[in-house]
């Protein structure tokens, strides 16, 4: 490559460098998100961009067909999902980054020229294949249970903490053996081998871990692919590839120790442990065994309390996902507070089924970041709040993960609504939510069923206000 190719190389994956980091910077904020967006966009099109310029013997018409494909097939995914299917999008499309790496692996070794072939390089190839092999089939299981193709229960086997040990120890043996082989002849064995027992320890490590640890794992597996983009980085010596890896790979990890702490775990303990779920749908009896009677609201009488309240929270779930109330839910905010009715939003970490999910939903609907509150911020503030409004949402409000230690997702903090005068809960029936547990709250003194879709049940308010 001429000289001048070489230096403008350099210089536009610096460009796209510094626009990853600054994207990543405002995408922290609401009020900075769209400009990081931008910003991560031009950069990705400086990167594609410069894919040209890194070989002058690439084919380009065979970089254009695969450019063009993969528009077409990402345009068309982006529109056709629902904001509810994200995180299964999310976890198939780090199944392809791990696939990439297992493939990119296998090409460079195979390659090589023999004389450029050293120690330092076959460990590249062989880490990189075993983190894209976990990745690509850990993420197909992960995507599998966020769409409900298999059961989100975790698969507990007995002695599998040394099953995944005896695993990794063989991997670490055909890593020796391969790093030995003299050439690619022998050397191919020990790493197929390499990649079937990362592929089989990604399927393990997934099953084994229960419905509401979910979203560590997504995060997880998202960091695991920019590690894995990163490897396929060092053994292409592609310099962008290596830092735009590192960014996602310690971002995800960041993401992952802080949704970890928000529910209250240690990474080992949602890796390793199994925190678990059961299938049970239906919860009209609670762990005690006793069968209880909700009590029920209607429309109209959410709504005279509504307007007679000083302090109103609204805690949404994905169920509010699902119903699209967001639009009915900012009208109703409006229309209580031109009635002077407090108004905030109490926001889970985990709520619906992506970080960030209700804030975007929220910020759709124009509902202003002032009155939107973390979990952390708002929790004090129940116990002078005249009445809350839970819309669909299940897990992230169960009394029973703060006091029931035989409960599956104890120790998962709450957002604790049952210390308000009168809680509402808006949904379609008793069901269990993502975790699969049943939910105490229903069955408190104050607390109210307001029974249908959470759409229709607010715009039934609406009218009624
Ligand atoms: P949940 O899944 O616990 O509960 C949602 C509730 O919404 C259901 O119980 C359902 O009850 C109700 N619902 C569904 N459709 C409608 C509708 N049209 N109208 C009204 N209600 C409806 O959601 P939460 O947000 O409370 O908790 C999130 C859960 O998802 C946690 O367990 C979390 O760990 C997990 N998760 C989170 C991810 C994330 O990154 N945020 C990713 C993956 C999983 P009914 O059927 O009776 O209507």
């Amino acid at each position: 490559m001429p000289e001048n190719f070489d230096n403008l190389l350099t210089i536009i994956y610096l460009i796209a460098a510094v626009l990853f980091i600054s994207s990543l910077g405002s995408l922290s904020k609401e009020g900075t998100a769209r400009r990081g967006n931008l910003m991560g966009m031009i950069g990705m099109a400086l990167a594609i961009g410069a894919t040209f310029l890194h070989d002058p013997n690439t084919a380009i018409a065979i970089l254009l067909v695969a450019l063009g494909l993969g528009a077409v097939l990402g345009a068309l995914a982006a529109s056709r999902v629902a904001m509810t299917m994200m995180p299964e999008l999310v976890a198939i499309l780090h199944s392809f980054v791990g696939l990439a790496a297992v493939l990119v692996g296998f090409a460079s070794y195979l390659g090589k020229p023999p004389e450029a072939i050293n120690t330092v390089f076959l460990i590249e190839v062989y880490v990189a294949v075993a983190v894209g092999a976990l990745t690509f089939t850990g993420s197909i299981v992960a995507w599998a249970k966020l769409s409900a193709k298999i059961s989100g229960a975790p698969l507990l086997l007995p002695g599998r903490h040394v099953l995944n040990a005896l695993l990794v120890l063989a991997m670490v043996g055909f890593g020796v053996l391969f790093t030995l082989a003299p050439g690619p002849g022998e050397g191919m064995m020990p790493l197929l081998v390499n990649a079937l027992i990362a592929s089989i320890i990604g399927v393990h490590l997934v099953l084994a871990i229960g419905g509401a640890d979910m979203p560590v794992v997504v995060s997880l597996l998202n960091s695991y692919s920019g590690w894995a983009a990163a490897a396929a980085g060092f053994m292409l010596s592609n310099d962008l590839l290596i830092v735009t890896g590192a960014l996602v790979g310690s971002s995800g990890a960041i993401l992952s120790y802080i949704m970890c702490r928000a529910m209250n775990r240690s990474i080992w303990n949602v890796v390793f442990a199994g925190f678990g779920t059961s299938d049970s749908k239906v919860v009209a009896v609670v762990s005690d065994g006793i069968e209880r009677e909700v009590r029920t609201a209607t429309a109209a009488e959410v709504a005279v309390n509504l307007k007679k309240a000083r302090r109103v929270i609204i805690v949404p779930g994905y169920g509010m996902a699902v119903a699209k109330a967001q639009h009915s839910v900012s009208q109703m905010t409006r229309t209580l507070r031109a009635q002077g009715v407090e108004v905030h939003f109490g926001i889970h970490p985990v709520a619906g089924r992506m970080p960030g999910h209700m804030n975007v939903l929220l910020a759709e609907a124009d509902i202003p970041y002032e009155v939107v509150l973390e979990m952390d911020e708002i929790n004090r503030d129940f116990r002078s709040t005249d009445v809350v409004l839970v819309i669909g949402a299940n897990d992230i409000v169960n009394p029973d993960a703060l006091t029931d230690r035989s409960s599956p997702i104890y120790g998962m903090p709450q957002l604790t609504v049952w210390d308000a005068a009168q809680v509402y809960v808006l949904k379609r029936s008793l069901s269990s939510g993502y975790a699969g547990v049943g939910n105490s709250l229903f069955f408190k003194e104050n607390t109210s069923m307001f029974f249908g879709d959470a759409n229709t049940s607010i715009d039934d308010v609406l009218k009624n206000l």
